[in-house]
């Protein structure tokens, strides 16, 4: 096939440029191109799409019916379009449908030691969707998560120390997250003269009510009993609000 066959339809010109910019970052990775048949395969994270350079399947492309940001991609990809692009598997999204629950993930985390619980609970609060890849120091209890297949970890190239970790498709992060910090994080209080403030556990507060909490109750972490309960100068939304 000659790059005349697979020139696309469209100009330059109709093309919006936040759509460009969204083709050439690390996040539009696509899952693979096809040169032959000229056709883009990418994970967004809702969906998966498939695109050629007259059409495609996300909801942009129904709604508009102009080039999405997959289809320049594509182009880019097959050099149709004259523009540079980044790439990076670590980047390609996970969909929301492909994480297990909350319990099966916890069931994975609980298998690791308590420093390598505390490890994972920082390195999922340095992830986010938007940088969904952090560096992280070789240590055993990094190796203990990479066991349990809970972090993707791509070791170091070149004079980098430290390894590239994003987080596998199938965990829950943000759940797990909560999970983590609830079990291990500490509180703020004011403290009972109400002149200074104390760090408590956060096991020793009252949780919010919902699925994280049951499941440290589950585990035997969290009891609702009687506990030291929000004072009555701490707001209970800012409380919960960071938890
Ligand atoms: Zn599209």
């Amino acid at each position: 096939m000659t790059t005349d066959d697979v020139s696309p339809k469209w100009s330059e010109r109709e093309i919006d440029p936040c759509r460009i910019l969204s083709a050439q970052s690390k996040s539009l990775t696509p899952v693979k191109i096809d040169k032959e048949s000229a056709v883009g395969y990418f994970q967004g994270r809702r969906g998966r799409y498939k695109a050629t350079l007259e059409s495609c399947q996300c909801g942009d492309f129904l709604y508009t019916g102009g080039p999405c940001k997959h289809m320049l991609r594509l182009a880019m990809e097959l050099g149709v379009l004259d523009k540079t692009f980044e790439s990076d598997v670590a980047y390609i999204p996970t969909p929301k449908s492909d994480a297990c629950s909350l319990s099966s993930a916890v069931d994975y985390v609980e298998k690791l030691s308590d420093e390598a619980q505390i490890l994972l609970k920082e390195i999922l609060f340095k992830i986010s969707e938007n940088s969904p890849v952090c560096k992280v120091r070789k240590t055993e209890a990094l190796e203990e998560i990479e066991t349990q297949k809970i972090l993707k970890v791509i070791p170091p190239e070149g004079r980098e120390r430290r390894c590239r970790v994003s987080c596998a498709g199938w965990c829950p992060k943000g759940k797990v997250q909560k999970y983590l910090s609830r079990k291990f994080g500490m509180r703020e209080i004011l403290s009972e003269d109400g002149n200074g403030h104390e760090f408590v556990s956060a096991l020793d507060t009252r949780l919010p009510d919902d699925e994280v909490t049951r499941e440290l109750i589950d585990r035997g972490y969290y009891a609702m009993t009687e506990r030291l309960d929000v004072r009555k100068e701490i707001k209970p939304e800012d409380w919960i609000k960071d938890l």
